[in-house]
């Protein structure tokens, strides 16, 4: 295992952010964890880079104690808040880092992998906020790491800037790279990550591929337009504007059949799956 929580605590207070928590990141693994504010991802992430200490448990990073610097050398690691000094170049900042490895990514090539190039004498103050926040990515790769842990890669990026970012990381990923990274975008999960840990109050809720994540709740909505309320066998939640119904059940088919077997007069019926979104609604306990 490249990264591992074993029965992990972490308090502030009298908040459990982490709270007996395992995980598991094997090499060549894209991890998101993917949870609501709060959930705990960030203070697991810096339990993970040995940047806080558990309370209680055990953290392991490749095989060893990730206080120790040793486990940490390849490591690349973007915090969800990061700050660039601002009267400093682009290019500088990056050979600044580089020369922190033995054998770094040249300047020029990490910069057009995260869609910077031409920026190399830019002062890092005069960049947009998109810009920063994949410079600040970016260096976590400098050192060509085999595990990259991110934070919150994308918060504040435009859809460009995103897209941008994620070919990055799907490059070093390509490559046989590890990553570990959290969001709360859920198409961020869905078109990056091979595996979603879904995490809530400290604790994983749900891990497996992000079919099988979307499975666990594959809650369907059927909206139907209808003069008289519907029978709501099976149906786990219903919403209704004037006649237009909408019913989430997690068995559509079997719904359906039933509507028309009680020959029920509807119109304009629509069945779609829930998204992703809703699922982690459902899964955290927020809704409906
Ligand atoms: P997430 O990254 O999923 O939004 P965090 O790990 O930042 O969640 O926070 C988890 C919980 O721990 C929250 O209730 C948060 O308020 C609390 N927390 C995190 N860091 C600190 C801190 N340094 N001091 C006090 N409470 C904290
Ligand atoms: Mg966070």
């Amino acid at each position: 295992m490249i990264a591992r929580a074993l029965g992990v605590t972490r308090r502030f207070g009298s908040t459990v952010a982490v709270d007996q928590l395992d995980l598991d990141v094997a090499a060549g693994e894209l991890v998101g964890l993917l949870g609501p504010n709060g959930a705990g991802k960030s203070t697991l992430i810096s339990l993970l880079v040995g940047l806080r200490k558990p309370d209680s448990g055990r953290v392991e990073l490749f095989g060893g104690d990730p206080r120790d610097a040793r486990f940490r050398r390849e490591l690349g690691m973007t915090p969800q808040e990061t700050g660039l000094p601002t009267t400093l170049r682009v290019g500088e900042v990056v050979s600044f880092v580089s020369r922190h490895f033995p054998d770094p990514l040249p300047a020029g090539e990490l910069l057009e992998r995260f869609g910077l190039s031409g920026l190399e004498k830019r002062q890092t103050g005069g960049l947009s906020g998109g810009q920063k926040r994949r410079l600040a990515v970016a260096l976590a790769f400098v050192g060509r790491p085999k595990l990259v842990v991110l934070d919150e890669p994308t918060t504040g990026l435009d859809v460009e800037g995103r897209r941008a970012l994620w070919e990055g990381v799907r490059h070093f990923h390509a490559e046989g790279g590890t990553v570990l990274l959290t969001s709360h975008y859920l198409d961020e999960i869905e078109n990056l990550a091979s595996r979603v840990v879904v995490v809530g109050k400290g604790r994983v809720i749900a891990d497996g591929p992000v079919d099988h994540v979307r499975g666990l709740v594959a809650v369907s909505r059927v909206s139907l337009t209808c003069p008289v309320p519907p029978p709501l066998d099976g149906v786990v939640h219903s919403e209704r504007e004037g006649d237009r119904w909408e019913l989430h059940t997690p068995d559509a088919d079997a719904l359906v059949r039933h509507l028309v077997r009680a020959d029920v007069p509807f119109t304009a019926l629509q069945v779609r799956p829930a998204s992703l979104e809703e699922a982690f609604l459902t899964l955290t306990g927020e809704t409906s």
